[in-house]
């Protein structure tokens, strides 16, 4: 426990003249990790990077240590473009963001100069880059740094949500048949988990409910058992997009205490702006255990779906 005021993280005081200010650190959730050589916060070394590629753009270089178990090397074209190698020697184009946002920047765009960042991408607006992502839209928006869970959202701002689909089922296996092959099962208390063994995925959640169980008190226990499912090969509902369960790389927990968006809006409607409410009462506790083995919330989006966490430690590792 944090002696200063009760959390379950420590939290480090800046004195900065007379004022004193504080700042909670993701790292320091103040308990040790059961595995901590799968923490992806603490060593991001999972694979050494030689001296060419520490000269890719910091995107692709999170990506080949993020997914050392499929990637075997990038090389670049340009500085902006080039291509990466998998183990099974296929391919896949990369290329940069024209600009990156975090949650701030975000924030200060108006409509229009939305609608421009998503037609200076190749499209012709958001939902046509929600279901045709390519790796640099996944780079587009920063996965926040902050431990502060967000109170709202800004329209659209979804850091890990726009996914190039064909670059994950490389990753993964392109069919159900394909991932099978590499699912394992892992213990969530009294219930057995289908995930992949890929990027020890299996290894981390299992690490992550070690964690949960031993570092936080009892109460939030119910925010992460029962699970509501990890691998099952499916598209997202109403979409053609495949959710990332289906690669078994993504875990839904707490159901009854989570928001979804859809859910959000039936209940609340649009709010004066016209927008959709932003609503989570999950902890942040919760949310930096995921955090320090390489899974993202579902939480961190505007469409926001809180009970789903997901394997995208590249984001959690690009920091620019
Ligand atoms: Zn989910």
């Amino acid at each position: 426990m944090c002696k200063h005021h009760g959390q379950h993280f420590c939290c480090m005081y800046l004195v900065m003249s007379m004022t004193v200010s504080m700042t909670c650190l993701a790292q320091d959730l103040d308990c040790p990790p059961s595995q901590p050589e799968l923490v992806i916060t603490a060593n991001p070394t999972s694979r050494i990077l030689n001296q060419e590629e520490q000269q890719l753009p910091s995107e692709i270089q999170a990506l080949l240590i993020a997914y050392s178990d499929s990637i075997k090397s990038a090389s670049k074209h340009t500085e902006t473009q080039g291509s990466l190698v998998f183990k099974n020697n296929t391919k896949h184009a990369w290329e940069r963001p024209k600009q990156k946002y975090d949650l701030f920047t975000w924030s200060k765009l108006s409509k229009v100069e939305q609608a421009q960042i998503w037609k200076q991408q190749g499209f012709k607006d958001f939902d046509h880059a929600l279901n045709h992502a390519r790796l640099a839209e996944q780079f587009l928006q920063l996965y926040p740094h902050t431990s502060q869970l967000p109170k709202d959202l800004p329209v659209n701002f979804e850091p890990g949500r726009l996914r190039d689909e064909v670059f994950f089922k490389k990753l993964y296996g392109r069919s159900k048949a394909e991932v099978a092959q590499q699912l394992t099962t892992v213990y969530w208390g009294k219930q057995k988990l289908k995930v992949t063994r890929l990027h020890k995925i299996d290894q981390r959640l299992q690490a992550i409910y070690t964690d949960l169980k031993n570092c936080l008190p009892k109460k939030f226990k119910r925010y992460y058992e029962p699970s509501a499912g990890a691998f099952t090969w499916r598209k997202i509902k109403g979409t053609q997009r495949l959710s990332v369960h289906s690669f078994g790389a993504a875990i839904d927990i707490g159901v009854k205490y989570s928001n979804y968006w859809k859910w959000t809006m039936k209940v609340y409607g649009r709010n004066a702006q016209g927008l959709i409410p932003y609503k989570n009462s999950f902890p942040v506790e919760i949310v930096e255990t995921f955090k320090r083995y390489g899974f993202i919330w579902g939480g961190w989006w505007y469409h926001h779906d809180t009970m789903h966490f997901e394997y995208r430690p590249e984001l959690i590792i690009d920091k620019q």
